[in-house]
């Protein structure tokens, strides 16, 4: 058998082109008119958003599943609900994209930038661990493009130090570590859709919850404050308005 490169006259492993990108077929499509015929296109009167929230977390073995806007809105959102702000530090690999870093500045914070193993490309606990002060209340991980940081030794510092893991998982859909769902290993995990990621709808986020009580926390900060129950302009709390749209969850 030849070793010759097909570049170089061998034969070639993959004798298709890849899909179009992204792939879709007629589930996107009868979704994207189930909800253009509902007159649902808003996610707080739908269902599409919802049915997917729980679909994800069902896949993922996360108590909680909250849709998002994008991916950099999930970590803001994730930071304000874990009540990270001025004055904190939070540790983050210097191998990412923008917006692991942006989404620190945004809360106030301050980001403390250590590098990455060679080999996983992900944050290298040691030096992570060395980062702690008596500021930091968070180490941020990324698990970069399926290759998952290492858990087990983040969260050894972690509970020893008493921080918050964050889970930067923007394009780790579906990565395991040991068996666990990548989001659902630190105190909340962060995934994205924009449209060069793993799964896509164009935009859109979401984040998994270690903790079952910020579930009502999680959502009053999506929805611009509000609370389950009461007068719709009565805003309990500082948020924004996170909401995924029913197209996007129909898509998902
Ligand atoms: C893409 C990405 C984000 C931001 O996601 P958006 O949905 O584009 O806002 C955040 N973190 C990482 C690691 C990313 O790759």
């Amino acid at each position: 058998m030849s070793n010759l490169l097909a570049i170089n006259g061998g034969k070639p492993v993959r004798t298709k082109s890849y899909p179009a990108w992204p792939e879709y077929d007629e589930r996107e499509r009868e979704g994207l008119l189930r909800v253009l015929e509902s007159r649902n296109w808003w996610a707080n009167q739908g269902v599409e958003v919802k049915t997917y929230e729980e679909d994800y977390a069902k896949f993922t073995g996360a108590k909680n599943a909250f849709a998002v806007t994008n991916g950099t809105h999930t970590l803001e959102v994730i930071f304000t609900a874990l009540g990270i702000g001025e004055g904190d530090e939070v540790i983050l690999p210097d191998w990412s994209f923008l917006a692991t870093i942006t989404a620190i500045i945004a809360v106030n914070a301050i980001p403390k930038v250590v590098d990455v193993d060679p080999i996983t490309g992900t944050i290298d606990i040691a030096q992570a661990e060395a980062a702690i002060t008596s500021r930091t209340k968070a180490i941020v991980c990324v698990h970069v493009a399926g290759s998952m940081a290492d858990m087990d030794g983040l969260n050894a510092i972690a509970s020893k130090h008493g921080l918050l893991v964050i889970e930067d998982a923007a394009h780790a859909h579906g990565s395991r570590w040991n068996g666990i769902h990548a989001g659902v290993l630190g105190d909340a995990g962060s995934f994205s859709f924009q449209s060069s990621k793993l799964m896509t709808a164009g935009e859109g986020g979401v984040i998994l919850s270690k903790h079952s009580d910020h579930a009502a926390m999680y959502q009053s900060i999506i929805n611009c404050g509000r609370g389950e129950g009461i007068w719709y302009y009565r805003h309990i709390r500082f948020g924004g308005n996170y909401r995924m749209t029913e197209w996007q969850g129909a898509v998902l």
